[in-house]
Order: C-alpha cells, then structure tokens, then sequence
C-alpha cells in the first residue's frame, strides 16, 4: 500500500481495512496460539513456524485411520493410497515456487537436502573451487558450505566468498553481487544464496544473479526457505539450477515437516550427474521388481532417497489444498498491504531509535520486515511478547516481525505497533 493511500492511523480504520480485505475469510481457518489469559496472541511469526490451519489434523488423521484400519495395504488401497499421495502435494508445490511438477519434490528436511543437491551440484575442481554466498546467512547454511568444501578437501578460508552489505549499510547491492561474479566468477563453483535472507528480510535478485552466474560458467542455487510461499518465485523461467526450502515457515506444515526440494528440467534426464542414490528415487516403474542397478527417476524425484513420512506429508496436503484456492497474485496484493501498512505506522512513530533495516521497495522483499531497536536488549522483547505479541528477537537488537497474508489482520498490525509504541516509551 502506498503511504499516502493510508488515510489516518485509528484502529477504526485499521478494522475498516480488515472488513475490505478480500482474504479475511482465512484467518478463521488457523488456530492462534493462547495467551494465559485465554486471549489469542497477536502471532507474526509465520517465518518461523506457520500457524496450524483446523483442518490438517483431519487430512492427517486419514493416514492414522488408514494404517489402522489397512495397514500395508494403504500404500494401494483407500481414498489417498500412499503410493500416489506426494502427486498432489509436487502440484502444487510447483505452482508455489514456478517449476513444473518434474523439477519439484518433497523429502527429507531443508539441510539435508542442501547437502544431497551438492552432492550434485558442488563439483569443485582445481581452477574452480569456491562457493559464494551471502554474509549473515542462516547459520545452518553456512555449517552446510564449510563443511561441503572441508569434505572436498579444500579451505574455507579460501572457499567460501562471503557477501557482505557496504559498510554502514544493512542491504546487499545486487550490483555488487555482479562485480563480485564479473572478477571472481571463474572460480566460483557455486552460488548458493538464501533467496530471501534471514535477518534482514531481504530479497534477492534471483533472475539477474542467476544470468550472471551462469554466464561466468557457475552453477547457481536458491535457500528458499523464507521465500517459498512468501513471495513470487519463477524458478524454471528464471533458469536456477536448484533450490530448497523448507515446508513449516510460510508453508503452515508443522514443526520439522519435509522440505521442498527443485532440480531445473535441463537436468531431468541427465543420468550422469554424480548423487546419492535410495531406492525412492529408482524409476517407480521398475522399483519394486527391486533390480539390483540404480535407474534415477525422471526429474526432482530422482534425488530422493526413502520412501516419504506420511504424516507429514499429510499435513502439506492440508496446507496445500489452501494455497491452491489462491492465486499467488491475491497473496501478494494483501501481502504488500498488510507490510506496507506496518511499515507506514512504524515510520508515523517517529522514533529516532527505529530502523527498518529491511529494503522499503515491496520488490525486494516478503512480509517480514526485520525493525533495529538502537539501545535496546532482549527485555523490550520480552515486554513485548508479555502484552501479547509473538515476534522473533535477533541479537543484539533486531525484532522480526512477519505478518503473512494468509491470517493476520490489519488490526494485527495496528494493535502491535501501540504496543511497541508503549514499550518503548517504558524501555
Ligand atoms: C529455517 C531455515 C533453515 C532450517 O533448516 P532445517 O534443516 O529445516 O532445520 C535452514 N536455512 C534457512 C535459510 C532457514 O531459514
């Protein structure tokens, strides 16, 4: 929403934007998390851990139903047969991050499967050895890289190219990346970047970075794991070579659900990259005559090593059959609403200790927008969340604050920033 277009800074007006909003209906469809009180919280942690939509303890009660009621024979028999379950779920997905269903599928948990993409896609060799990647990344993808390279026997000190913002700045400039690719890139074996990072909120030029990678011969991969369901992705147009991320962010599927999982079509059909193989991941139409040679799957489903963990595939069925009722479009019309809004009533504080340190241009990132309190520790954070609010608190003094368009309300955002308001007139 544009500044200008937001006409006063009352609650009426905030419940006046709910009553306008076209998703409203969504919101009923999660439960929130209680307060002692019995009150719900204010919740804008779905970069975290998503809400639980009501219905997916029904699509996962139908696997317990199944196992009890058919027990092996549920792989074949029943209204889902288990065997054919993920068919819907890569669908969907696809459509989520722009692929089509034979570069997508579900398995295994998001570092996991970094690592098994590299195995692939890591291929360093003398002259090209290095891995760039953003600075500040999520710590789990940087234990991934270092210790990718220290495997292939080579120093991260050396390896691992790191891109930082300028100095006295929070935003990494995409023209930066490129003089980064442009002077360095024919050493560069891969790039791997969380599409949207973190801490800062901030997202990535995807296509242009892509382009350029692969024009200095690198191979380019995306972290989506604040990205996928967030904002708008094209991976197959935008020609990434892979991606993954995870399902429990703004995907709604449960703490430590399975992971996404995107290898580019041009790789399909290509038995001869290097990986590691299970029997999941055998073409399914000879797999159980249980021949003794590895024949990869067509596509993504060719990295998959067992057989899928049901329940939680159970419960991304529930989050998809949401998502499917959307358009990415409608998503991200409110999306930018409901940031724009939080970021306007933010900047109507006027507080000289406040800095939004995600960019301001919607194009450049999700719903989080990731708010420096200068001078303050952990306990604003803590009064915060004791009137009611749960956000996210980065050391030393950064509060990310996610409203995702699916089910937080403009009043959701009008009510926090009161809160943050009094807060910090107490801190
Ligand atoms: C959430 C997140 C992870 C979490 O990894 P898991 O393997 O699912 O525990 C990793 N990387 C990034 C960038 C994340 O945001």
């Amino acid at each position: 929403m544009l500044h200008q277009e937001i006409k006063d800074n009352t609650l009426d007006y905030a419940l006046q934007l709910d009553k306008e909003d076209a998703l409203k209906a969504y919101r009923e469809r999660f439960y929130f998390p209680l307060q002692e009180n019995g009150n719900p919280y204010i919740y804008f942690c779905g970069n975290s851990l998503g809400l639980q939509p009501k219905h997916t303890r029904n699509v996962m009660e139908e696997v317990i139903t199944a196992w009890e009621k058919r027990a092996v024979e549920g792989h074949f028999k029943g209204d889902n047969p288990w065997m054919f379950y993920h068919e819907y779920i890569v669908q969907q997905m696809a459509k989520i991050v722009g692929a089509k269903p034979i570069e997508v599928t579900v398995m295994n948990t998001l570092t996991t499967n970094l690592h098994l993409l590299m195995v692939s896609f890591y291929r360093p060799s003398a002259k090209r050895y290095k891995i760039l990647m953003e600075s500040d990344a999520f710590p789990s993808d940087r234990y991934a890289l270092v210790s990718q390279i220290k495997f292939h026997g080579y120093d991260p000190k050396d390896a691992l190219l790191e891109l930082k913002p300028r100095t006295g700045e929070t935003i990494i400039r995409t023209e930066d990346i490129l003089t980064v690719l442009e002077q360095q890139g024919n050493e560069i074996a891969l790039v791997l970047i969380g599409g949207i990072n973190y801490y800062t909120g901030q997202l990535f030029d995807i296509k242009t970075i892509t382009q350029k990678g692969h024009e200095k011969g690198c191979v380019v991969g995306f972290d989506l794991a604040h990205a996928a369901g967030n904002v708008n992705l094209n991976l197959h147009d935008d020609q990434v070579d892979f991606a993954a991320w995870c399902s429990y962010k703004y995907l709604n599927s449960g703490p430590g659900s399975l992971s996404g999982c995107f290898v580019h079509e041009r790789f399909a059909h290509d038995k001869s990259l290097p990986r590691f193989a299970g029997w999941w991941g055998h073409n399914p139409e000879t797999r159980f005559l249980m021949p003794n040679t590895f024949d990869p799957a067509p596509g993504a489903e060719g990295w998959v090593n067992s057989n899928a963990p049901m329940l939680s595939l159970a419960a991304i069925k529930a989050s998809m059959q949401i998502f499917e009722e959307l358009s990415m479009k409608q998503l991200l019309n409110k999306s930018h609403q409901l940031t724009g809004y939080l970021e306007h009533l933010i900047l109507q504080l006027k507080n000289e200790r406040i800095e939004i340190i995600t960019p301001s241009n919607p194009q450049e990132r999700g719903c989080q927008l990731s708010i420096r309190v200068k001078g303050s520790g952990k306990a604003l954070f803590h009064k915060i969340h004791s009137r009611g609010v749960i956000g996210d608190w980065r050391e030393p003094d950064v509060i990310r604050i996610s409203p995702t368009p699916l089910y937080n309300s403009f009043a959701d955002v009008w009510k926090f920033v009161q809160i943050l308001k009094d807060c910090l007139l107490e801190d």
